[in-house]
């Protein structure tokens, strides 16, 4: 008798060509970026009780009270991101792993740090077990980033962040970019490009809605 597991169907990727399409009418030209979402089994990080609506362009509720965001957010964030491949990327939180398991396949170097402990188990063994293999997941405070892995050629946070926490801006190589929401209720997109030691180009790329970013819980 032979037994397997179906982790991926062609039902399930026929609905991810169409969130692609989706997509693109949004407006993300990243090549690189869509042909990684249209890889990736979403419906895999998230309750199996919405697997049907997984490749919806809607985030939805994870484990401790968060959320997996919305495909057009991560699909945003990773395009303005500009990642390259070996560019030492430090995302801030977690959460499912879904943007972790981006990160990697656009074949970046990932660390990924997460402040709830259920999230940070689940994506612990979720990842390797799809295959997708970051640098380093680490449960603790991104407020403080990963000083002994700096310097980032790319950092991403994907919580509201009140502020720009100083250690992220400090941790970003010159050249490189932090992509961060920021704002209480909802959150500007902004862009850090650091020219130089002391000096930093700041854009704004619209609105969006995250779950806040806390400080130290543990
Ligand atoms: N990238 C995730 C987004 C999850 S929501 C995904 O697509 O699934 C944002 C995550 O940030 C939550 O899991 C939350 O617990 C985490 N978070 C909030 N504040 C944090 C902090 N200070 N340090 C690390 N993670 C944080």
């Amino acid at each position: 008798m032979y037994f397997y597991l179906v982790v991926d169907s062609t039902k399930h990727q026929g609905m991810r060509r169409h969130l692609v399409e989706q997509l693109r009418n949004k407006g993300i030209t990243d090549e690189r970026v869509l042909s990684v979402i249209a890889q990736i089994p979403r419906h895999l990080f998230m309750d199996s009780g919405f697997e049907s609506h997984a490749y919806q362009d809607k985030a939805f509720p994870i484990a401790a009270e968060q959320t997996i965001s919305q495909p057009y957010t991560v699909a945003f964030q990773s395009q303005l991101l500009e990642v390259k491949p070996n560019h030492n990327v430090l995302e801030i939180g977690t959460g499912s792993g879904y943007q972790t398991a981006v990160l990697t396949l656009l074949e970046a170097v990932v660390f990924s740090i997460e402040r709830q402990h259920k999230l940070y188990r689940y994506s612990m063994r979720q990842l390797p077990k799809l295959g997708y293999r970051p640098k380093k997941l680490v449960f603790g405070d991104g407020y403080k980033g990963l000083p002994d892995h700096a310097p980032f050629d790319r950092i991403l946070v994907t919580a509201g962040a009140k502020e720009v926490p100083k250690p992220l801006l400090e941790q970003l190589a010159i050249g490189g970019r932090l992509v961060i929401p920021v704002g209480t209720g909802t959150q500007e997109m902004i862009l850090f490009v650091r020219k130089s030691a002391k000096e930093f180009e700041k854009q704004t790329h619209g609105t969006f809605r995250f779950v806040p970013m806390l400080e130290d819980k543990n």
